[in-house]
C-alpha cells in the first residue's frame, strides 16, 4: 500500500484561526517553522532562551522571545523544537506543567515521544510534522512559494512495529491529525506533500537511515575509501577526488531517475563494476550488522545510551567530534576545496 499523502486541499488551516502558537526553540526548525507560519496567517510566539545569536536573531526577526514556560502557558499549539537531547528536561520543567486538555503538542522528530522520555497528559493532542530537510530550506522554499515535503502522525504511538495498523481512528487522533496537517500546511508543507506515518516509524526509521546510510554508513565508507588509496600510495588529493566529490553526481542521478537511471549515465565498465565490486562489500555481514543496528534503536537501547552521554555532558560525544575532525581526510578536503575555488 503506498504512503497516504496530504496535499494543501487535505489541510484546513482555518483549525488554527483564533489560536496562537509557540514554536520553543529559534534554532534550525525553529526559525523556519516560526516566520512560514506568521507569513501564513497564523498567530504565532517565540521560546528562545537569551544570551546567543539565536535570541538576537528572533528580535530582529519582529518576535519578543519569552521563556519556554511563559510561551507553552499563552499557547494553544506547542511546537518543541529543541534539540532532541534537551528536550525531556525542558519538556517536563517549562512546558508539561502548562498542558491542559485542547492543547496540542508538535514535534519535529518522535524521538522523545518514541522512546518515552516525553508524555503528555490525558487530553492533550501530541502530533509531528517532521520536515524532510533542514530549516534553511524549509524557510527558502516557502519563500519561493513551494515547500519541503513533511511525515506526519498524530497520537503517541509508543510501541514499534506494525506502524500501518496503529493510525486508526478515534475521534481525539482525527482533530490531532488535522491540526497536524493545519501546521504542515502553515510551514508550506503540504504544497509538496504531507506523508502519514507513525512516531515509532518516524523515529526509527530516521534513527537507522542517518546510522547506516546517510551520516554513518556514507562517511565511514567514503574514509575507508580514501585511506585505502593513499595507504597504497595514491596522491591523496585524487583519492579524495574519486572517492568524496564524486559521490555527489552519482547520488544526484539516483535521487533524479534510480539506480538504473545513474547506470545509464556512467560507463559500461563502471556499471559492470557496480555489479560485481559493490555486493562483496556490502556482503552479509555488513547486512547483519545493519539488523544489529536496527535492533538497538527499536530496543530503545540506542536512545538510553544517547540520553546518558548527554546527561553525563556529552563527554564521549565531544572527543569523538574533535577526533573526527582531526582526522588527515579533513586536511586533504580543505586541499581540494582551495583548488576547487582557485579555478572558479
Ligand atoms: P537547533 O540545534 O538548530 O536549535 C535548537 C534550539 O533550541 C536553539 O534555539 C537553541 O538555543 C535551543 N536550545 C538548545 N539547547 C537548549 C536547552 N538546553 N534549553 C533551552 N533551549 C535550548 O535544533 P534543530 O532545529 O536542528 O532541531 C529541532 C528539532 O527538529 C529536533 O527534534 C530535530 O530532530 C528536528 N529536526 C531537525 C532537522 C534539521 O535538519 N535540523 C530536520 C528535521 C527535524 P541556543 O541558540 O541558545 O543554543
Ligand atoms: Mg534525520
Amino acid at each position: 500500500m503506498p504512503a497516504k499523502t496530504y496535499r494543501d486541499q487535505d489541510a484546513d488551516l482555518s483549525l488554527l484561526t483564533g489560536k496562537t502558537v509557540a514554536v520553543i526553540g529559534y534554532g534550525s526548525q525553529g526559525r523556519a517553522h516560526a516566520l512560514n507560519l506568521r507569513d501564513s496567517g497564523c498567530k504565532v510566539i517565540v521560546a528562545q532562551r537569551p544570551g546567543g545569536a539565536n535570541h538576537r536573531l528572533a528580535i530582529e526577526d519582529g518576535f519578543e522571545p519569552l521563556s519556554a514556560a511563559e510561551a507553552s502557558r499563552q499557547a494553544d499549539v506547542i511546537a518543541v523544537l529543541l534539540p532532541d537531547e534537551a528536550q525531556a528536561e525542558a519538556f517536563g520543567r517549562d512546558i508539561r506543567p502548562q498542558l491542559a486538555p485542547g492543547k496540542s503538542l508538535v514535534f519535529a522528530h518522535g524521538f522523545g515521544v518514541r522512546f518515552g522520555t516525553i508524555e503528555a497528559p490525558e487530553g492533550v493532542a501530541v502530533t509531528l510534522v517532521a520536515p524532510l530537510g533542514p530549516g534553511s530550506l524549509v524557510r527558502a522554499q516557502y519563500v519561493r512559494g513551494s515547500g519541503v515535503p513533511c511525515l506526519v502522525a498524530a497520537g503517541s504511538h509508543g510501541a514499534s512495529h506494525a506502524p500501518r495498523e496503529e493510525t486508526s481512528v478515534t475521534r481525539n487522533a482525527m482533530n490531532a491529525l488535522g491540526t497536524a496537517l493545519a501546521y504542515a500546511k502553515g510551514i508550506g508543507a503540504t504544497r509538496v506533500g504531507a506523508i502519514e506515518t507513525t512516531f515509532a516509524e518516524e523515529t526509527e526509521t530516521d534513527l537507522f537511515a542517518e546510522q547506516a546510510i546517510t551520516c554513518g554508513g556514507l562517511t565511514a565508507l567514503v574514509k575507508a575509501g580514501v585511506e585505502t588509496l593513499v595507504e597504497a600510495g595514491y596522491q591523496p588529493e585524487i583519492a579524495y577526488f574519486v572517492c568524496v566529490h564524486e559521490v555527489r553526481q552519482i547520488v544526484d542521478l539516483i535521487v533524479r531517475g534510480g539506480l538504473s537511471h545513474m547506470r545509464q549515465s556512467i560507463s559500461n565498465t563502471a556499471e559492470y563494476g557496480d555489479y560485481t565490486r559493490g555486493s562483496r562489500l556490502i556482503a552479509a555481514e555488513t547486512k547483519a550488522e545493519m539488523k544489529r543496528i536496527l535492533a538497538e534503536i527499536q530496543d530503545g537501547q540506542f536512545a538510553r545510551e544517547w540520553s546518558d552521554e548527554h546527561e553525563a555532558g556529552s563527554p564521549v560525544f565531544r572527543a569523538m567530534r574533535q577526533q573526527q575532525a582531526s582526522h588527515p581526510i579533513e586536511e586533504i578536503g580543505r586541499r581540494v576545496r582551495e583548488m576547487l575555488a582557485r579555478n572558479e
